[in-house]
């Protein structure tokens, strides 16, 4: 088996701030963030698979794992050719991957899951509220309609919650996500930068 990429999942609800706070762990010397949506988000809908993510997403529904695995894949390859991504020296952070248990089995020969962090926001309004206002932001067309977005909650609940059960319960760590974002960022470095300590050198030490 070729090495495989060291990584930290950003798991949690639709809503939860998992891409607020990949955005910002991203920043950061040592870690590369990749948003699964994003790169659904990023394709042409004019392809195949651009249309098929449309066709999923509109409704609240996960696009099928097959597609998704492939898809990741070539992406995070890619990124790695172009040296955006380098595993020797980065810790990956993933965020809306796996969402199934049948990609994080599939992702298993690809990935190695050092932590999960599980963000946590027991108030569902909470978050209904912050997809409501992302999805103007954001011209989100998933979002709009709080039928998909009950939607989204209940394909959470059968499809993807499951995959906590996936990983041993001692590297699942969880986090109260109804803090501002610097809170929640706060532990989540204290949870991630001794990860990053243990497996990497520090990335701006040797200049
Ligand atoms: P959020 O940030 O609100 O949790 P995402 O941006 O991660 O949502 O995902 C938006 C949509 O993209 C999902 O509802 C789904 O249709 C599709 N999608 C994203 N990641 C995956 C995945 N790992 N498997 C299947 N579908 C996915």
């Amino acid at each position: 088996m070729t090495q495989r990429y060291k990584t930290v999942l950003l798991f949690g609800a639709p809503g939860a701030g998992k891409g607020t706070q990949g955005k910002i762990l991203g920043q950061i010397p040592g870690f590369f963030h990749l948003a699964c949506g994003d790169v659904f988000r990023s394709l042409d809908v004019n392809t195949d698979l651009g249309r098929k993510f449309l066709q999923y997403s509109s409704r609240g529904e996960l696009v099928p794992d097959n597609l998704t695995i492939e898809m990741w894949r070539q992406n995070i390859h890619a990124q790695t050719v172009l040296a955006l991504y380098k595993p020797h020296a980065d810790l990956l952070i993933l965020d809306g991957i796996p969402r199934s248990v049948a990609q994080a089995q599939a992702m298993g020969e690809h990935i190695e899951v050092l932590r999960v962090i599980h963000l946590v926001c027991p108030d569902l309004d909470k978050m209904v509220e912050r997809m409501k206002r992302r999805a103007i932001k954001e011209n989100r067309l998933d979002d709009a309609e709080e039928s998909v977005i009950r939607r989204r909650f209940e394909v959470y609940d059968r499809e993807t919650r499951p995959v906590l059960g996936h990983y041993p319960a001692s590297i699942i760590s969880e986090v109260n996500a109804m803090g501002s974002p610097a809170e929640v960022l706060q532990h989540i470095l204290e949870t991630v930068v001794p990860v990053q300590n243990t497996h990497f050198h520090n990335p701006l030490a040797e200049g």
